[in-house]
């Protein structure tokens, strides 16, 4: 098995071996390193496992280099850390662990290197590389990891039923790697994650999310999800997205299934941009089609307002999840809130004002807004969906010409709220929102033009109206 290392890793495996052999522990290179490299792969960490004091080791080999490097350790877990030029190292004593059914926090004793392979999860995860004097480069792979790479399969060390129970968190691990890699989970693997998919409520939610971003930032997320679903786990801790599956027909008359359709604008999104919280707003931007549907006679299935309770929603999915309750909260329920609007443009007789409307709600966003409407255009139809893009293109295009011409992007009005307030004397109030409102919609409407003397006239003639005098009708 040839792999290649850069200098500086060599440098470093060197350095590592010499002074293990002083400590007098062995000592691997073991875990996600190795499987990287054998697939070629990049690697920006690597995980050195030795028999003995981990954390001394570490010590040792970082006060080798000139410009020594901060070692971090926990004395409890028995690791230490370092960085060299953005390089994580990470260090730690072999061992053996045994579980309790209550916890996913094992008892740990020190082991050997055998015992240390058996506790990894996968057999692909489970291969070492020899950093001693007397094997030194020779690859330990008790478990055939390396088959596995090659038949591009997810396999455990132990009885998948023990890995899964022991500690759950493997369970959204193999479907993480699967979706990453592009391998096949082994059918008794995944009968044992669906078997197993309860014990997954020992795990917090933090870091069941933290897996569940790793499938979101892969290339092709909908394998992960699709596999989520499909094991159960899916519905253990997101239930409103698996509320999204099924079809439903009446009067022989079906919707699509939402869930399935919600994969496919994740991927189609996915293959644009790398942006994780725009494919946020992609899983996110029909949640509210269950609360919405209505079958109206004669008509067929409809969703009315399911942008705007979708847009309510995100909030509360966020906190269950514990995704961040920042902007990128914001951002996501903005664009589950807009999602509808560009498609919307694509009928006829659609008039500037409503091209300008589109571009000051959306503001910076315009662009991700695009992309994730152009995402959302799905139909098994080919014909369709090549007619819809079309059209599509027809609306990028006006958008493109409105922004140019009006510059309507992150566009503030002429007269600002504070202007208003010092012209009239006012307090903040509801009078400085009407006022504020009416320059802003008569411009959007291309009622008068975007410029400080039209909106200021605007502005007396309306204040007139709510008995309002300007302190000084110079300004
Ligand atoms: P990535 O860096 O892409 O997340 P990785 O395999 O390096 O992949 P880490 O979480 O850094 O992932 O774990 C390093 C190694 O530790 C793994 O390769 C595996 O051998 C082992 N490992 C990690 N988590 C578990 C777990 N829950 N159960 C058993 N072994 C694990």
């Amino acid at each position: 098995m040839e792999i290649t290392c850069t200098s500086e890793e060599l440098d470093l495996f060197e350095r590592i071996s010499k002074e293990a052999a002083k400590l007098n522990v062995e000592c691997y290179l073991i875990g996600g390193f190795v499987r990287d490299k054998i697939l070629g792969r990049n690697t920006k960490d690597a995980d050195i496992v030795c028999t003995g004091d981990g954390i001394a080791l570490a010590h040792a080999v970082a006060a080798t280099f000139k410009h020594k490097p901060q070692v971090n350790f926990f004395k409890t877990y028995g690791t230490a850390q370092f960085k060299l030029n953005g390089f994580d190292v990470e260090f730690v004593g072999a061992r053996k662990e045994s579980y309790t059914p209550s916890s996913r926090n094992p008892e740990v004793a020190p082991g050997t290197i055998e015992d240390d392979q058996l506790r990894r999860d996968f057999t692909i995860n489970a291969m070492a590389i020899s950093l001693n004097k007397h094997n030194y480069g020779q690859l330990v792979d008790p478990f055939n990891g390396v088959a596995d790479l090659e038949q591009k399969i997810i396999r455990t060390p132990l009885g998948p039923n023990v890995t899964f129970s022991d500690d759950p968190l493997r369970m959204m691990r193999a479907i993480r790697f699967a979706t990453q890699l592009g391998f096949e989970i082994e059918g008794q693997v995944f009968d044992a994650i669906r078997r197993n998919r309860e014990r997954i409520r020992i795990i917090t939610q933090e870091r069941i999310t933290d897996e569940l971003n790793k499938i979101m930032a892969a290339k092709k997320p909908s394998i992960g999800l699709d596999l989520l679903f499909r094991a159960g786990l899916l519905k253990e801790f997101f239930p409103q997205f698996t509320d999204l599956s099924g079809v439903e027909i009446i009067e022989g008359k079906g919707h699509k299934d939402n869930f399935y359709h919600t994969l496919q604008v994740i991927d189609n999104t996915a293959a644009k941009s790398d942006n994780l919280w725009l494919r946020w707003a992609a899983l996110l931007h029909d949640i509210a089609k269950p609360a919405t549907k209505r079958f109206e006679e004669g008509h067929g299935w409809t969703f009315h307002g399911h942008e705007v309770v979708g847009e309510r929603m995100v909030p509360k999915i966020f906190k269950q999840l514990k995704l961040p309750l920042n902007e990128h909260m914001k951002y996501v329920a903005k664009l589950v809130s807009l999602h509808l609007r560009p498609i919307s443009l694509t009928k006829e007789d659609i008039t500037d004002s409503a091209m300008r409307r589109l571009l000051f709600d959306a503001g910076e966003d315009i662009d991700d807004l695009m992309i994730l409407c152009e995402s959302d255009i799905t139909s098994k139809n080919r014909l369709k969906v090549k007619r819809y893009l079309e059209n599509f293109e027809l609306v990028k295009q006006r958008l493109r010409e409105v922004e140019e011409s009006d510059k309507i992007r992150n566009w503030q009005p002429p007269i600002s709220g504070d202007e208003i307030m010092k012209l009239f004397n006012l307090s903040p109030s509801r009078e400085v929102g009407v006022l504020k409102t009416t320059v802003r919609e008569a411009i959007l409407d291309g009622v008068i033009p975007n410029n400080y003397e039209a909106a200021y006239e605007l502005l007396l003639n309306k204040a007139r109206e709510l008995n309002l005098n300007p302190i000084n009708s110079a300004l």
